[in-house]
C-alpha cells in the first residue's frame, strides 16, 4: 500500500484546532508529552524484548536522541522504541482513542473552552506537538520484523497522510517543523531547560546533540537498601536545590490502596525563618517518573511547605489538569497517606533521635503549630509532636505533653498552661503560685500563638487544656496547709471588693477575693474560659477596631497579702490615697498579664504615690 490520505476523526479534529488557536501558554509541555510518549514506547520495548526473541534491530540501545536544528528550525525526537505499524499510525495519531485526551475534551466542554488560560495546564498527549509546529512528520518502524516503516505527516488541520518510508531503524521519529514564533525551541539551551524540568528523572538516556541530558536518577523508584546515603543527599541537592545535606529524609512505598512512592528530605534551615518570605511548597508529584506538578499545592497541606521532594503515583493520570489536581480524590488520599506516615517518621525520630527532634523542633515548630490549628485530620498526631517548656522541665529544654500527662497525679483531671514572654517573666508573675503551692505542673506557653494552639487542640489524650489564667479555675485546696495565711474576715473582705469594684468601674467586671493567690496581691483572670490574656493581646494588636469589649476580666485580690490587708485600713483614714492605690494594683495585675495599660495616666498616678511615700 502507498500514500493515503485521510481526514481525522471529528473529536480529533476539534481537538487540534484548540491545540493550534488557543494554546498559548504553558507551550514547553509540548515536549513533556513527546518525550513521556517515547519513555513509554521504550519501557513497553525493554519489556518485548525480555519475552520474545524475535525483535527487530535487537541489539540497539534503549534511548531518545533529540536533535535541533537551528538554522532549519526543525526539531526531532528520536526513540528507539517499539514503534508502530501502519495500522497503527492511522489509529493512534488519527483518532483520539485513549483517555487522556477524551477527559480533556469533556472538562473542556465543561469549561466552555473559553479559558485559554486553563487549556494550556492540560496536557494533551501528542496532539501538543502542533502547539509548536507548523507540519509534524512520525516515521516509525515497528519492533516486529514483518513490518516496514511508513512516514505520517500532517498539518493538523483536517487530514494526514500515511506512506511507506523505507530504510528505518526501529522506533519512533518524530520531526516538527516548527512554527515561525517558535523557533526558540530549535535552540539547544531552550530544550536542554525543558528537558531538566520535566523530565530529569526519564529511566532512559534522553541525548541532545549526542550529549546525555538526564543524569541524575529517579531515586524513589529504586529500593531503599540498594541506595547510598551518598546517592541520597545527591538528590536533595539536585531537587532542593541545596548546598549542604538534609536533617532528615524519609523514602517509603505503598502499593495498596494505593500506589505510591515518595522521597521526602528535612532541610537544616527554615527559610522563612530566615526572612526569604512564605515558602512555596518544595513537594513535586509525578507520574511514573514524568512531572504533573511542580512544587505542588495540593499533594501535601500547606503547612509541610518546608518539606522537599517527591511524590510519584501511577494511579493519577498524566494528562491531568493543574486545575483538577485542587478537587481529585485520589490527590487527597495520597495527601492524606503521605502526611500521615510523614507525622510517624516524626514521632519516630523524637523517639530514637531526641537530640535531632530537639533541632527540628527548634527548627520548623512553627510549622506544626500552624497544622495544629488549621489541619483537622491530622490535629491529634501533631498534638503528640508539640514540645513547650514547663514547670518541671530544665530551663532551655522542652517536653511533650504526652510526658506531662505521665507525670499527672491521679486526683488532677486537666493539663495547665501559661502564657508569658520568657519562663523568668512566668516565673515571677502571680499565675504559677496557685500551682506551685499544689505541686501541679504548667506548660510555658512562649510564643503568642501557643494559645490559639491550644485553644484549637481544646484536649490532648483525654484531659481538657486550661489555660492558668482562667476566672474558673477548679483548683483542690493546697498541700501545704501552712501556706495559708491571715486572712481578712469574711465581710470586711467582702466590703473591700465591693467598694473596689466601685472604684475601678467599667475597667474589670468584676473583683473578687482569690482562693489561688499566695504570695502576690492581686491578678487578672478571664472569665471567657476560651480567650487567654495572650490571645487577647495578640486580636487587640492586630485588629485594634476588632470591637474586643475594655474590661473584660475579673481582677482578684488576696485578702491574705499585707497590701491588701493595709488597703482594707487606709480605705477609712484616707480613701483618696486608697482609690488611687486601687487603680494601681489593678494596672499592676494587667501588665503582668501581658495586657495595655494606658502609661501616661499610669506613670502620673505612680508619681503620685511615690510623693507620698517620700513624704513618709
Ligand atoms: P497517550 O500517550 O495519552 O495514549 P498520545 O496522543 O500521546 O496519547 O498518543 C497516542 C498513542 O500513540 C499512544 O498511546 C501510543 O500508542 C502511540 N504513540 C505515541 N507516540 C509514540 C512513540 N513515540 N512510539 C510509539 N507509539 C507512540
Amino acid at each position: 500500500m502507498t500514500k493515503e490520505t485521510m481526514e481525522f476523526q471529528s473529536e480529533t479534529r476539534k481537538l487540534l484546532d484548540i491545540v493550534i488557536h488557543s494554546l498559548y501558554t504553558e507551550r514547553d509541555i509540548f515536549l513533556r508529552e513527546l518525550i513521556s510518549n517515547s519513555a513509554d514506547a521504550l519501557e513497553k520495548m525493554r519489556h518485548e524484548s525480555i519475552i520474545q526473541q524475535d525483535v527487530f534491530d535487537k541489539d540497539v540501545p534503549l534511548e531518545i536522541n533529540i536533535q535541533a536544528d537551528d538554522k532549519a528550525h526543525t526539531l526531532t525526537i528520536i526513540d528507539t522504541g517499539l514503534g508502530m505499524t501502519r495500522d497503527e499510525l492511522i489509529a493512534n495519531l488519527g483518532t483520539i482513542a485513549h483517555s487522556g485526551s477524551k477527559t480533556f475534551l469533556s472538562e473542556l466542554s465543561e469549561q466552555e473552552q473559553k479559558n485559554t488560560n486553563l487549556i494550556g495546564q492540560f496536557g494533551v498527549g501528542f496532539y501538543a506537538a502542533f502547539m509548536v509546529a507548523k507540519k509534524v512528520r512520525v516515521q516509525s518502524r515497528s519492533y516486529l520484523t514483518e513490518e516496514q516503516g511508513h512516514e505520517w505527516v500532517s498539518d493538523g488541520t483536517g487530514s494526514y497522510e500515511v506512506d511507506e518510508c523505507p530504510g528505518l531503524h526501529r522506533g519512533t521519529k518524530i520531526i516538527l517543523e516548527l512554527n515561525d514564533d517558535c523557533h526558540d525551541y530549535a535552540k539547544d539551551e531552550t530544550i536542554k531547560r525543558i528537558i531538566k524540568q520535566y523530565s530529569s528523572f526519564v529511566s532512559f538516556p534522553i541525548k541532545l546533540g549526542g550529549e546525555e541530558i538526564n543524569t541524575v536518577q529517579a531515586l524513589w523508584t529504586r529500593g531503599k537498601n540498594e541506595i547510598k546515603d551518598e546517592e541520597y543527599n545527591d538528590f536533595y541537592k539536585f531537587i532542593g536545590p541545596a548546598y549542604d545535606e538534609p536533617l532528615s529524609r524519609l523514602h517509603f512505598t505503598a502499593d495498596v490502596p494505593l500506589s505510591i512512592k515518595a522521597l521526602l528530605f528535612i532541610p537544616k534551615e527554615n527559610m522563612e525563618h530566615m526572612g526569604f518570605g512564605r515558602l512555596d511548597p518544595g513537594v513535586s508529584l509525578y507520574c511514573q517518573k514524568i512531572l504533573i506538578d511542580q512544587h505542588s499545592k495540593n499533594i501535601l497541606p500547606e503547612w509541610l511547605r518546608f518539606v522537599k521532594g517527591v511524590i510519584d503515583s501511577e494511579d493519577i493520570p498524566l494528562n491531568i489538569s493543574r486545575q483538577s489536581l485542587q478537587d481529585n480524590a485520589l490527590v487527597g488520599k495520597i495527601n492524606k497517606v503521605v502526611t500521615s506516615r510523614f507525622l510517624k517518621h516524626l514521632a519516630e525520630m523524637a523517639k530514637t533521635e531526641p537530640d535531632k527532634y530537639t533541632e527540628f523542633w527548634k527548627t520548623f515548630g512553627m510549622f506544626l503549630k500552624e497544622g495544629a490549628t488549621s489541619d483537622f485530620i491530622h490535629r491529634e498526631a501533631i498534638a503528640k509532636l508539640l514540645r513547650f517548656e514547663s514547670s518541671a522541665s530544665e530551663p532551655g529544654k522542652t517536653i511533650g505533653l504526652a510526658e506531662y500527662v505521665e507525670r499527672m497525679t491521679e486526683e488532677q483531671k486537666d493539663i495547665y498552661y501559661i502564657n508569658g514572654p520568657s519562663r523568668e517573666a512566668i516565673e515571677s508573675g502571680p499565675y504559677l503560685e496557685a500551682f506551685k503551692s499544689r505541686g501541679l505542673e504548667v506548660i510555658y506557653t512562649m510564643e503568642p500563638i501557643d494559645d490559639f494552639v491550644f485553644s484549637h487542640l481544646n484536649e490532648f489524650d483525654g484531659k481538657k487544656l486550661i489555660s492558668a489564667d482562667r476566672a474558673d479555675l477548679d483548683l483542690a485546696e493546697p498541700k501545704d496547709e501552712d501556706e495559708k495565711k491571715d486572712k481578712l474576715d469574711e465581710p470586711v473582705a467582702l466590703s473591700l471588693t465591693k467598694w473596689m469594684k466601685e472604684v475601678l468601674g467599667d475597667k474589670v467586671k468584676e473583683v473578687l477575693e482569690s482562693k489561688r493567690l499566695v504570695d502576690s496581691p492581686a491578678i487578672i483572670v478571664n472569665p471567657d474560659g476560651f480567650m487567654t490574656s495572650s490571645m487577647e493581646r495578640v486580636m487587640r494588636a492586630t485588629n485594634p477596631d476588632g470591637g474586643l469589649p475594655q474590661g473584660n476580666k475579673n481582677l482578684e485580690i488576696n485578702t491574705g497579702h499585707q497590701l491588701i490587708k493595709d488597703l482594707a485600713e487606709l480605705r477609712i483614714k484616707d480613701e483618696d490615697l486608697a482609690k488611687v492605690i486601687v487603680e494601681q494594683i489593678n494596672d499592676n495585675a494587667m501588665i503582668q498579664a501581658g495586657l495595655m495599660v494606658e502609661p501616661s495616666s499610669m506613670v502620673e498616678r505612680n508619681y503620685r504615690i511615690l510623693s507620698q511615700a517620700v513624704k513618709g
